[in-house]
């Protein structure tokens, strides 16, 4: 835990007490701040009572005693209207930040040159976030990861100047921390998002800029328009800047040649990596991701031959076209968190002959984005609420059943890929939400995997 001492003897109003927020009173606890805590969810209150945190009715306090409201970037700060809290806390006068903010405040008074690795973008962070923790560890440094992958920045060890904080930064968490000047800072790309909670799209960029606007050094991919703007604007503000893209670049920073990465600095430009074989990074996406990993590796003097080995050993993520198992030429890949067409393209464009299982809760725009990859797709194997609808969009052009259950479209899935006789993948990418049959896309992804290995045959992967 890293104790915030910054706010010993005064007292804070917290609202938020899910994920991060109860690990928050704790640190702020134990700094010696006396922290009075609140939650819609009266569970959520008996919980942190059980901890030893002090609980109150927010709505009802004295507002005059609070030097800050800590709120959980899950509550809305602006947008589509700020939450009761955020209300009472501006009307009283009393600043509102998160717990990425405690804890700059606490590095900038214990240990200021603590290297500080914080990353952000609309998609890839967990990834880059998880990829560069497991680099920088296999070459021996000493890594804290966490923020919003995994633990919460405040249960993480303190700062110090021999180990290095890899945090994943949402655009919410960047809102809450007026003070963050990572030593680099990553931004990887901008595509609408939770526009709902940050107003425009030029709003969500500017609070995306923040990450990178006061960074030592700033990592950011130039693959589209907006995030190119804010390479610009923070080099024209004097920033250290090095470009991420899977386009070639002629200035500083590392770019994918198809799955070559190329560091180029002000004066040469040499292959560092090649992702070819690594099956935890496939696809265009991930060269984006393993580019921006490979230039924070060479900022903090990670040697090509560590960035390598990290880069080969990198185990991926869960439920990211994670690769679960094959039986003979037949791949099983786990897609469970696209949830939505746009990460579903991500998936069909880095495989061939694709036996496709897809449906669940639909998304608006349902399958129609996918429409050009459909000649990739031998056959779809539909489930859940959507099955209707997607089964229309599929038409003629592909052919599909309706399955209804994950069950039965695994075991179909994996019969007709097997009967094909030459290399076919079976893909669960829902392209959608999954709470009509699972409570959340782990749980789908989950069984998805112990769907597989169960069949017969399987030689299951990372089992
Ligand atoms: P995040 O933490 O930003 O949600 P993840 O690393 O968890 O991102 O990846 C989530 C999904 O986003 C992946 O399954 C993939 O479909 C898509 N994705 C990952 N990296 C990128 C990228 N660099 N650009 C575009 N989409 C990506």
């Amino acid at each position: 835990m890293t104790p915030v001492t910054s706010f010993a003897g005064k007292t804070v109003a917290l609202f938020g007490l899910g994920g991060s927020g109860l690990a928050t009173a704790l640190a702020l606890k134990e700094g010696g701040a006396r922290v009075i805590a609140c939650d819609d969810n009266p569970a959520k209150m008996a919980e942190a009572n059980a901890k030893g945190i002090e609980t109150a009715d927010l709505r009802n306090a004295d507002w005059s005693q609070f030097s800050s409201l800590i709120l959980s970037p899950g509550v809305p700060l602006t947008h589509p209207e700020p939450h009761w809290s955020a209300k009472l806390a501006r009307e009283a006068g009393v600043e509102i930040i998160g717990d990425i903010e405690l804890f700059c405040r606490e590095r900038a008074k214990i240990a200021p040159n603590a290297p500080f690795v914080a990353i952000t973008g609309t998609n890839g962070k967990s990834t880059t976030t998880a990829l560069i923790a497991h680099i920088l560890r296999e070459a021996g440094r000493d890594v804290q990861m966490g923020g919003n992958i995994g633990t919460a920045i405040l249960s993480l060890g303190l700062p110090a100047d021999n180990r290095i904080h890899v945090i994943e930064c949402s655009s919410f968490q960047i809102d809450l921390a007026p003070s963050l000047s990572p030593t680099i800072g990553v931004h990887l790309n901008l595509s609408p998002d939770h526009i709902d909670r940050h107003g425009t799209m030029e709003l969500y960029a500017a609070i995306k800029e923040r990450l990178v606007a006061k960074a030592g050094l700033a990592v950011i991919g130039v693959d589209d328009p907006l995030s190119r703007a804010i390479a610009d604007s923070c080099e024209a503000k004097g920033v250290n800047v090095a470009r991420v893209s899977v386009e070639p670049l002629g200035v500083k920073g590392v770019f994918a040649d198809g799955e070559t990465l190329v560091g180029v600095t002000t004066s040469d430009a040499a292959p560092i990596a090649n992702l070819s074989g690594i099956s935890s990074l496939r696809g265009a996406h991930n060269a984006q991701n393993a580019a921006a990993a490979v230039a924070i590796a060479l900022a903090l003097n990670v040697s090509p031959e560590q960035i390598r080995s990290g880069l080969h050993t990198f185990p991926g993520l869960p439920h990211r076209m994670e690769e679960v198992g094959r039986i003979g030429a037949t791949l099983f890949i786990n897609d469970s968190k696209a949830t939505n067409a746009d990460s579903t393209e991500k998936a069909l464009k880095s495989f061939d002959d694709i036996f496709w299982i897809l449906g669940g809760k639909a998304k608006e725009g349902g399958i129609e984005l996918l429409t050009s990859y459909f000649s990739k797709i031998r056959k779809a194997y539909l489930i859940g609420a959507a099955s209707d609808e997607f089964a229309t969009t599929l038409g003629d052009d592909v052919p599909h059943v309706h399955c209804g259950t994950l069950d039965k479209a695994v075991a179909q899935a994996a019969e007709d890929a097997q009967t094909l006789g030459s290399p076919a993948v079976v893909l669960l990418s829902p392209a959608c939400a999954s709470y009509d049959q699972f409570p959340n896309y782990e749980m789908r992804g989950n069984h998805f995997r112990d769907l597989v290995r169960a069949l017969p045959g399987i030689e299951a992967k990372g089992a």
